[in-house]
């Protein structure tokens, strides 16, 4: 498959998913088990289209390292078994590992409480050349903590800045953040792999059923779930407050690993190919260092000096 047919079914399995922040969204209209036109009976050739989309990636990624202006941050966010770990594991695996870098942020540390909330994601920025992935993320500070409000009791914030406001705040904030990231250069993409309760209970299931799937479960996991409905709310209003055509969430459906790792990599595929990469030129002072070294390495005596051997 040719570069320009991969970009072009991106485009197809990614747009359909894509929040920009125009329109009123709505979670409800996005179904978990959405596979767009494809059915089961594809799966093959939807699993060659991953292949080749994964190869082209991994093309894009090393232009990106070698021109090493732009940085790329994925963001991902879910429910727990919703398949984070492996869409990140399927689409970055033909990627050069020293152009990524994955963070997993989990519940904060006393230091990370001892800053704002932000100070902990911060440090794991992506260099430039590199992509960086979000294995959760600050927007935490808008789930599980607006969810469990005795969460944000312990964060030791001074009393008069918890006001009813303080999510209206966190939205602003993070949006000027993104905003300013973009400004320097770092490409944002945020994914919401949605998962439907009922394909939760199922995995959470197979977790408990088979011994070499035991160690993913926890038991915090069904604490979470009984609270399905608020982190529902809590998801849609942070996608409604920060998704933006500069850093737009992808809402993608999770009811079917096969599915949801097609349209991740399609929208990072769209991303990087949005950035017109190239290698770097080589200039006229560069093409003579070259043709020097060329010749020496070839045995040739360079000017006023010994034969090389
Ligand atoms: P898995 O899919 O393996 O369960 P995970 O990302 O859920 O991966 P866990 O170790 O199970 O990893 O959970 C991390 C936990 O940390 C999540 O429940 C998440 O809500 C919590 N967490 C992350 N950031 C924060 C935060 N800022 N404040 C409080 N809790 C947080
Ligand atoms: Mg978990």
């Amino acid at each position: 498959m040719d570069k320009q047919e991969i970009v072009k079914r991106a485009h197809r399995f990614s747009k359909p998913f894509r929040v920009t922040g125009e329109g009123t969204f709505r979670l409800g209209d996005i179904d978990p088990g959405d596979t767009l036109d494809l059915d089961s009976e594809d799966k093959p050739r939807a699993k060659e289209a991953l292949a080749a989309g994964i190869e082209a990636l991994a093309e894009l990624q090393d232009m990106l390292y070698a021109q090493d202006r732009w940085a790329v941050l994925l963001v991902f966010q879910a429910m727990d078994a919703a398949g984070k770990d492996g869409t990140i594991k399927h689409v970055m695996s033909g990627v050069n590992p020293q152009g990524c870098q994955v963070s997993s942020f989990k519940a904060p540390s006393t230091e990370d409480l001892d800053h704002d909330y932000l100070w902990r994601c911060m440090k794991h920025l992506p260099e430039r050349g590199r992509i960086g992935i979000f294995n959760r993320s600050y927007y935490e500070e808008t789930l599980v903590v607006r969810v469990h409000r005795e969460l944000l009791e312990k964060q030791s914030l001074p009393r008069e800045l918890l006001t009813k406001d303080i999510w209206k705040e966190r939205f602003q904030d993070i949006r000027s953040f993104e905003r300013y990231l973009t400004r320097n250069g770092v490409v944002i993409r945020k994914f919401f792999l949605h998962v439907s309760k009922a394909e939760q209970k199922r995995r959470f299931l197979e977790r408990l059923e088979k011994p070499d799937k035991n160690w993913k479960f926890s038991a915090s996991d069904i604490k979470e779930r009984a609270c399905w409905n608020d982190y529902m709310k809590a998801y849609e209003d942070m996608i409604r407050n920060t998704a933006t055509k500069h850093a737009p969430w992808y809402v993608v459906p999770a009811d079917n690993k096969w599915f949801t790792r097609i349209a991740v990599a399609a929208a990072v595929i769209e991303a990087l190919d949005g950035l017109d990469l190239h290698y770097p030129k080589v200039d006229e002072a560069k093409r003579k260092e070259l043709a020097a070294a060329r010749r020496l390495l070839l045995g040739a005596r360079p000017r006023g000096g010994r034969r090389s051997s």
